[in-house]
């Protein structure tokens, strides 16, 4: 009993200490309670700093995106600058060689004798300069000059009868002692009125005479230019030397000639094609048009032939002559400084 009687009376006594557990694990419960909600703030504030975290690396990644596109785009631009650039580098590279060579040039076509003087022939004849030219140069590109020297004579009318007919421009090459008759000063007129080329051939064709000094030469082509410009109005603008720009009489003079030639704004021109109608017999007409057609393949190609009064089967050959040229797909144009000089190379040193 006293057992039955106690373990109330413990229980009772026991009531405030029996609960007194609840009270740890109720403030362990709430504790956690808090932790959870504090761990719940947290995880939320946490997602909320990756989320915003996240929306400025995309931010930050489109930003970079964009960047990368300018670059590139910068990229292109530079790579296309850097093409630009080198093409002018390309191109004044070409123009430094063009401008050494016309240096090179220039030396050795000086007209300053080693100690430095200047000829005195430089200082003769001052009217005797080329005219400025402004027409449009001619690049090859099958092209045909047909040129005819020592005229004008009793064949100059047929000549330019048969250019006419075919449209075609040429140039004469005309000697003054031949050309003082007043027909022949009528020719002169006609061949520029036409359209051709009016060409210095030197005043008398006499090798010797023209060839004996740089002098002489000069005196014969100004007395020409000056005639050329009284009879026509114009001035000749280019020569051919008698014989070719390197010929068994001029071997001493040749350079200087061409050098105070050019210095005075003049272009000469020899051949490379021939009538070879300069013999003593005249030759078949076929002949001098299977001549005059070797010029055929090239780029420029410049024909001599004659107009003098003993050279009836070149004026013959010259239909033949003018349609091969066109057949082959040939344009004609006279001679001006805008044409290539066709030239002979000067003979090797020894
Ligand atoms: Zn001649």
């Amino acid at each position: 009993m006293e057992h039955t009687i106690t373990t109330p009376l413990a229980g009772a006594g026991q009531a405030a200490p029996a609960r007194a557990p609840y009270k740890p694990l109720f403030f362990a419960a709430l504790l956690l309670l808090a932790a959870l909600a504090g761990l719940c703030g947290w995880l939320a504030a946490e997602r909320q700093a990756a989320l915003a975290r996240t929306g400025s690396l995309d931010q930050q990644s489109a930003r970079l995106e964009a960047r990368l596109e300018e670059l590139e785009a910068l990229t292109v631009r530079q790579e296309e600058a850097l093409a630009q650039a080198e093409e002018r580098l390309a191109q004044a590279q070409t123009e430094l060689d063009a401008a050494q060579d016309a240096i090179a040039l220039l030396e050795e076509y000086s007209y300053a004798a080693p100690d430095g003087t200047v000829p005195e022939y430089t200082q003769l004849y001052p009217g005797f300069y080329a005219p400025d030219w402004q027409g449009e140069a001619v690049a090859g590109g099958k092209v045909c000059c047909l040129t005819f020297d020592d005229g004008p004579s009793a064949n100059t009318d047929r000549v330019l009868d048969i250019l006419d007919r075919y449209g075609v421009k040429a140039t004469f090459f005309v000697v003054g002692s031949g050309s003082v008759s007043a027909a022949s000063q009528e020719r002169m007129r006609k061949i520029v009125a036409a359209g051709h080329s009016i060409g210095m051939h030197s005043w008398s064709h006499d090798y010797k005479k023209i060839y004996g000094s740089v002098e002489a030469f000069l005196e014969e082509f100004n007395q020409l230019y000056q005639w050329i410009h009284e009879v026509t109005g114009v001035y000749p603008q280019v020569y051919r030397f008698p014989g070719g720009s390197i010929n068994g009489y001029d071997r001493g003079v040749y350079q200087e000639i061409i050098a105070e030639m050019a210095r005075r704004g003049f272009s000469y021109y020899d051949w490379n094609a021939s009538a070879q109608d300069a013999t003593v017999q005249p030759r078949p007409a076929g002949d001098i048009a299977a001549d005059c057609l070797k010029g055929v393949g090239k780029d420029l190609a410049v024909v001599l032939a004659h107009d003098s009064a003993a050279r009836g089967t070149t004026v013959d050959a010259l239909p033949a002559v003018i349609e091969g040229y066109q057949a082959a797909g040939y344009t004609f144009s006279p001679l001006h400084p805008g044409v290539e000089q066709v030239t002979f190379g000067y003979p090797k040193p020894r």
